[in-house]
């Protein structure tokens, strides 16, 4: 079996066996993978403390084609973002993001443009005046890159160009008055975070756009909650918790 080394983000970890933890993780080259760490809860393992969410840790591990699972040979911690441990809002941000990922991607698929996504996404967290309004943008970035670009430059169903004011779930865009009707499931759109996820999506620049105030931010969580728990299938727990944080209109 040929040794691959990789960079990933830890999306989890959970004990496997005596000493032993299962790491599900997001590689640059190799995806979402999970790995074996065997014997990593020994008290001599040298690698015990690497595996935190939300890291970025260099890995080397044993790789076979087909395999569900792979074996880790190696680990070392290359980033973490301290302010994770104690900002709780940093924190439900990061985790409605990373639950994103482990949901969103698809197994063992290099997606070279989500790593580096959320290798700035977690970068903007270290800095000393991060603003929680640049999330949302980051999150549209993810969401789009990961296939799921809403669409909201006309109307999801009659195809006209629109200034959409309702979101509709299932179709993952926009909904115009006139169609407005005779769908359901629909979410009330502000223009205000309209106009803000437009010019997000159409600017990916260094320059991250941020929205406008705390309402705009639940706003725009609660939305892509709901969008992507339709197309998921699953209720995503981290958006709860994280729409628990911040101020609701
Ligand atoms: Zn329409």
């Amino acid at each position: 079996m040929p040794l691959v080394t990789d960079e990933a983000f830890v999306i989890s970890a959970s004990d496997w066996h005596e000493t032993s933890r299962i790491i599900r993780c997001f590689a640059r080259a190799h995806g979402r993978i999970a790995l074996v760490a065997k014997g990593i809860r020994k008290p001599k393992s040298r690698i015990g403390s690497t595996f935190e969410t939300f890291s970025r840790v260099q890995i080397v591990f044993y790789f076979r084609t087909g395999a569900e699972i792979f074996t880790l040979k190696e680990a070392e911690m290359v980033e973490y973002v301290p302010e994770l441990r104690t900002d709780l809002r940093r924190f439900a941000i990061a985790s409605f993001f990373f639950e994103i990922l482990d949901r969103g991607l698809p197994l063992h698929e290099r997606h070279e443009d989500v790593f580096e996504i959320t290798r700035r996404f977690l970068s903007d967290m270290r800095l000393d005046g991060w603003r929680p309004g640049t999330a949302p943008a980051y999150f549209l970035y993810l969401v789009s890159a990961l296939g799921f670009a809403p669409r909201l430059d006309r109307c999801a169903v009659c195809g006209q160009p629109a200034d959409v004011a309702f979101f509709d779930p299932a179709k993952g865009g926009g909904v115009c008055d006139s169609c407005k009707p005779h769908e359901t499931g629909l979410i009330p759109l502000s223009s205000g975070l309209r106009d803000f996820m437009l010019t997000a999506m159409a600017q990916k620049g260094e320059e991250v756009l941020p929205v406008t105030s705390e309402n705009a931010a639940s706003e725009f969580f609660n939305l892509i909650r709901r969008f992507l728990e339709y197309h998921f299938e699953t209720e995503l727990k981290s958006a709860g918790f994280l729409l628990r944080q911040v101020p609701q209109s």
